[in-house]
């Protein structure tokens, strides 16, 4: 077990719905410490390029137009398996399959509206923290 570091989005439907305190305690009583936080509003630039993996994907346009509907929580979070433990709290993407107790079970509007996003491995999660933070804006 070590200690890594993940990248992680309050999406706009719970931002809208002023879930990230309720959000935000899912993940602290799971064992993530917050280390970086920061209200944005993604630009369409930034949404196209995050969600870029996705361009040819039917939902693409749809995706990045609700991601920069309203404001989003951009977050560096830090745990024992940080990742995997994460995307267990997060939930499974269609809230519809997503474990009870879950940020998506609890909170998701639908597959789309899914009210968090989470790295899905190591790699990514540096790339994708690089993307919102210098290493001095992250205080573990
Ligand atoms: P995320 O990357 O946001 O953490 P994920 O890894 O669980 O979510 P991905 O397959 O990477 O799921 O999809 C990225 C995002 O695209 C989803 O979280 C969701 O917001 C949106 N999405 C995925 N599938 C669909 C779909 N079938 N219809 C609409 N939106 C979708
Ligand atoms: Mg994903």
């Amino acid at each position: 077990m070590t200690v890594q570091r993940t990248f992680s989005i309050i999406k706009p439907d719970a931002t809208k719905r002023n879930l990230t305190g309720a959000i935000n305690a899912k993940f602290e009583e799971a064992g993530l410490r917050i280390v970086a936080q920061r209200r944005i509003h993604l630009s369409d630039e930034q949404a196209k390029k995050f969600y870029e993996v996705h361009a040819e994907r039917p939902f693409y346009g749809e995706l990045v137009e609700f991601m920069t509907s309203e404001p989003v929580v951009v977050q560096v979070l830090e745990g024992e398996d940080a990742v995997a433990l994460h995307r267990k709290v997060m939930g499974a993407t269609n809230p519809a399959e997503a474990d009870a107790g879950t940020v998506r079970k609890d909170f998701a509007l639908s597959i789309g509206e899914n009210s968090v996003h989470g790295s899905d491995s190591a790699e990514n999660a540096a790339i994708e923290i690089a993307q919102f933070f210098t290493e001095d804006q992250i205080v573990g």
